[in-house]
């Protein structure tokens, strides 16, 4: 998508959980090249409005169009297709294979609608086809030399890497990161904002949903804040550093 164009479109979306309005009526926008943060106090629904945004939740009302296309009611898998990849809160690995392994092995599971036993039997073309995109992606972002070290002996940083690399192994043109930075030493932090700077300059947009405020204000083109499931305020890192309403919301000041 060219700079500047519009990418992803969440328009007043809507989560019940019974009697909970856990995400109410949110709408931004993300367009193509920046970075977006989204941030707000534990239990605001970030993490509800991500799965809403990436297929792993149902919504309960309003919409979300990606390049154009509306994606509410697809399977995370086909909006992941079409160009949309996330992490999770929780590192997902298998702690006794290789670095390489585990990214070949989640770009498998995102590509298509394979299981373990599937990517066992692939061809060896195929197989070699995965390991060389998780190769290059694990070199984009600076892993090359942890390659081949056991996943499970990785510091929490780049674990974090890793599982970038995993979502950037099906060719995103939005990246959707749930809490990167959480449990990061500063120096990991560094490091992580480093990588996702490269990345942006590299074309490709993110949304950030962080807790950590400094995290997001050094990185971040615009910033969504969310209290209690609704938008509170969106703007530009200095207008919701300046803002009563976020400092009281978020900062408890
Ligand atoms: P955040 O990521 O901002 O901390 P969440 O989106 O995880 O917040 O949660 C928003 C609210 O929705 C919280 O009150 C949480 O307890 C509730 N919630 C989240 N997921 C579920 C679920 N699957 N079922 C019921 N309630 C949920
Ligand atoms: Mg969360």
């Amino acid at each position: 998508p060219a700079p500047g164009a519009l990418l992803l479109d969440v328009d007043k979306v809507r989560k019940q959980f019974g009697g909970l309005l856990a995400v109410n009526d949110v709408s931004f926008q993300i367009r193509a090249g920046e970075i977006v943060g989204l941030i707000g106090p534990n239990g605001a629904g970030k993490s509800t409005t991500f799965n809403l945004i990436s297929g792993v939740l149902g919504l309960s009302r309003g919409a979300v169009s990606f390049r154009g296309q509306p994606v509410g009611g697809l399977s995370s898998r086909e909006i992941a297709r079409r160009g949309m990849s996330r992490t999770f809160q929780h590192v997902k690995m298998i702690a006794d294979m290789t670095v390489l392994e585990n990214v070949a092995l989640g770009g498998y599971l995102r590509s298509r609608s394979g299981t373990l036993s599937a990517m066992l039997r692939l061809d060896r073309d195929e197989e070699k086809r995965l390991f060389a995109e998780a190769e290059a992606q694990l070199t984009r972002i600076g892993m090359q030399a942890q390659m081949h070290e056991l996943a499970g002996n990785l510091a929490l940083g780049p674990q974090r890497l890793m599982e970038i690399a995993r979502a950037l192994c099906t060719d995103p043109a939005l990246l959707l990161l749930d809490e990167p930075a959480a449990g990061l030493r500063h120096k990991e932090k560094q490091a992580l904002a480093e990588v996702l700077r490269q990345l942006k300059a590299s074309g490709l947009s993110i949304l950030l949903v962080e807790h950590d405020m400094e995290f997001v204000m050094g990185l971040t083109d615009r910033i969504v804040v969310m209290e209690f499931g609704t938008k509170l305020i969106e703007g530009t890192p200095e207008q919701v550093q300046a803002s009563p309403e976020v400092r009281a919301a978020y900062l408890g000041t």
